[in-house]
């Protein structure tokens, strides 16, 4: 296949139905996108596997849903309302805007800008590189941008009180760790988990769905006692590179990249990258955060945050390993290392989106062989099914065309009800990688399909 670019990857999200620019008939709206009926389906199934593996099937994890509007003071405590931005240089040429440390890491390889000051920046900027989109050398000097989204609540005017969209989930589980750990009965190490939405307002969003101002994250919070952080943070990023292995992603697209510049709160942080079309890339976050965050709201909330140890009755404030990854983003990995074009034993091609059943957002297609003879007993078979998985019902041109579109949007299973079905009440079933089809029993199907598309 032609290397997949981010044009032609919005092309196809947009031609299939799974991501449309946001706001279209308007003539757009900057980075902002809407799932389409198959971007719905693949997003709620990323979530699904993310709860099933790290929610359900950990004894001591949670989840809980807070709101996107909290008490300012949560982002006072946490220090986003003083040092929340990003480093904005601008063209004064051409008047384009730049995040400066991404200007530099673009530019050259050879240095960090992590480990610089905003003047250091600059002046590299000023003396090195040229505006990359006008070619000029004339920038502006460094400015801090503000990447909270403020709105306001209140009626009267001089009474409104100045609130914030969140820009990341984590901190209502931090202020509700004691709710989680007194309601739940559990003791120290156990783990909050959100998934729900974050805005930001980004001096550079773009390339897709990589960076929007609006974005949904999946994070998990593990408090335990200090001293157990290291392993945690260990055992962290070994379970986040897994789950992505697991559901499919190539191996040789993901690696660990350590901060080089650690914020002074954490003690280690790591990202799993991902080689997207524009290059390798922050995918997944893996951070401890050591006691920073429950330190902090004990601090402002006036409420003492720390746990009682009952069998050694020792009193600390928990340590908090975070993974956080942006949903969106993890869609965009997806996508990306599963579209292929494949070329067949006839010398034709077919466009084929090999996800794991278990993200695929049809897990099966009924198809009639020929609509007038077939149709009645498909629909038939597709409200049984429906009952147990995802299905999509195709009875629209050739039999061929049909199995490529379904190849396309990554339906992993085909079922056709032709004359055998009406006389036997067996459907042959087509394996999208494959393309083998076997014949089964109309009953014996839904058991065949939830094992093959389990996760
Ligand atoms: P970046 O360096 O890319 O700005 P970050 O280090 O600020 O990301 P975190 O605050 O650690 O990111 O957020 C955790 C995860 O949330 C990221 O790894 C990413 O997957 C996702 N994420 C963060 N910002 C955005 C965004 N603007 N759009 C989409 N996803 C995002």
């Amino acid at each position: 296949m032609e290397k997949l670019t981010m044009e032609k990857l919005t092309n196809y999200c947009k031609q299939y139905g799974f991501i449309y620019p946001g706001s279209e008939i308007y003539g757009g709206f900057a980075n902002t996108w809407d799932y389409g009926p198959l971007g719905s389906r693949l997003i709620n199934n990323i979530k699904d596997c993310w709860r099933k593996r790290f929610v359900a099937q950990r004894r001591n994890s949670y989840e809980i849903d807070c709101g996107i509007l909290m008490n300012p003071k949560v982002w006072e405590a946490s220090g986003h309302t003083k040092s929340f931005s990003d480093p904005q240089v601008d063209c004064k040429e051409c008047k384009k805007r730049y995040r400066a440390d991404k200007l530099i890491s673009n530019f050259t390889t050879d240095i960090n800008p992590d480990l610089m000051t905003y003047e250091e920046m600059g002046k590299f900027i000023n003396e090195n590189i040229p505006c990359p989109n006008c070619g000029k050398r004339n920038f502006t000097d460094i400015r801090e941008f503000d990447l909270m989204f403020k709105t306001y609540r209140g009626t009267v005017n001089d009474q409104k009180l100045e609130i914030y969209l969140r820009p990341e989930t984590c901190q209502g589980e931090y202020i509700n760790f004691q709710n989680v750990l007194r309601s739940q009965r559990e003791k120290l190490p156990f783990t909050i988990a959100q998934v729900g939405k974050s805005f930001r307002n980004e001096v550079t969003p773009g390339n897709f769905l990589f960076r929007t101002i609006e974005f949904e994250q999946m994070e998990l919070q593990t408090f335990c006692k200090p001293g157990n952080d290291e392993e945690i943070f260990n055992y962290n990023k070994k379970e986040s590179m897994k789950f992505l292995t697991d559901l499919g992603i190539n191996k040789n697209n993901l690696r660990f990249k350590d901060h080089d510049k650690l914020v002074f709160y954490a003690s280690a942080a790591t990202d799993i990258q991902y080689l997207y079309p524009t290059g390798w890339d922050e995918l997944w976050g893996i951070h401890n955060r050591t006691n920073y965050d429950l330190t902090q709201h004990s601090k402002f909330s006036g409420k003492d945050l720390s746990y009682r140890d009952p069998e050694t009755n020792e009193k600390y404030i928990p340590y908090i390993l975070e993974t956080a990854v942006g949903v969106g983003r993890l869609m965009l990995a997806f996508l990306i290392d599963a579209l292929q074009e494949e070329q067949l034993e006839d010398k034709t091609t077919r466009e084929v989106l090999k996800l794991h059943p278990a993200l695929a957002p049809f897990k099966v297609a009924i198809l009639p062989l020929i609509k007038k003879v077939h149709s009645e007993k498909a629909k038939e078979i597709y409200e049984k099914y429906s009952n147990y998985f995802m299905c999509t019902f195709d009875e629209a041109s050739t039999i061929g065309k049909r199995y490529r579109r379904q190849d396309a949007i990554g339906t992993p299973y085909c079922i056709t009800i032709d004359d055998n079905t009406l006389k036997n009440n067996t459907v042959t079933i087509r394996d999208r990688d494959t393309m083998k089809q076997i014949t089964m029993d109309i009953d014996k199907v839904p058991y065949y399909i939830i094992e093959k598309t389990l996760f």
